[in-house]
């Protein structure tokens, strides 16, 4: 891997990135399933999770496009996960009360993964400004990072109701530096998604940094995605060395 070069600023994606959502969304679509899915037995809770992350019908990517509100995209992809599982379909009204369940649900399991916080400090330490920059809508991650524990140090600059729009937009990579007070060019991306955050963060001029965290993948990678990655990491913890950053601060 060629050596990046040196940047003032880093800016997160905060699901799957940060915040454990992966696992959150575990919890959600369990008490989901033994409500509503009656076929679906407790070792196959998995699929659920699978499902609803590859988002067969890009419902959330067309919210993040502005073209469909939150409401739908979720209302949507909660029939079709109960087409797929077996389980009733929802009008208004039941998607009122599973949206009760699954997002009390949800947001009771919103963690910090165990090396963000850690490396969070760690940039800050070495006098690096951080910030977010997320798909979801901003008072919501606002919510998601006080809950993790990363409120204080970590502050949510440009959500997808910020622009209207979100990633893979360069419009939102250029308002969250501005945000931050950086240079484009001097500013680290870090994300999950290969295409959303290590690729299009790299095309708005922005060093792309990928967390490819072990089963996290929520769709398969081509070779040519690969090939067009900057920086790939599979841990936080090996942000500040491949920033430049002395790996002192950072507990082991
Ligand atoms: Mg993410």
């Amino acid at each position: 891997m060629t050596a990046l070069p040196p940047v003032d600023g880093v800016l997160f994606d905060i699901d799957d990135t940060l915040v454990a959502t992966r696992e959150a969304f575990g919890h959600a679509l369990s008490a989901v399933a033994r409500r509503y899915l009656p076929a679906v037995a407790p070792e196959r809770d998995d699929e659920l999770v699978t499902s609803w992350r590859a988002d067969a019908h890009d419902q959330y990517g067309a919210y993040t496009r502005g073209e469909t509100t939150y409401r739908a995209q979720r209302m949507a992809r909660a029939n079709d996960l109960h087409a797929e599982f077996g389980g009733p379909v929802l009008d208004d009204e039941a998607y009122d009360a599973w949206d009760d369940l699954f997002d009390a649900a949800f947001r009771d399991a919103w963690l910090a993964h165990d090396d963000a916080s850690e490396v969070v400090d760690a940039l800050l330490d070495a006098g690096l400004v951080v910030g977010a920059l997320s798909n979801a809508a901003t008072a919501y991650q606002v919510a998601k990072l006080e809950r993790a524990g990363l409120g204080d140090r970590v502050p949510m600059l440009v959500g997808v109701d910020t622009l209207g729009y979100g990633k893979p937009d360069p419009r939102a990579f250029a308002e969250a530096c501005r945000r931050l007070g950086t240079d484009p060019a001097r500013t680290a991306y870090v994300g999950d998604d290969v295409v959303l955050d290590a690729i299009a963060s790299r095309d708005a001029g922005l060093v792309g940094v990928w967390i490819d965290r072990p089963g996290d993948r929520r769709h398969t990678v081509t070779d040519e995605q690969l090939a067009a990655v900057q920086a790939r990491i599979t841990s936080l913890r090996e942000l500040p060395a491949l920033l430049g950053v002395s790996q002192e601060t950072v507990a082991r």
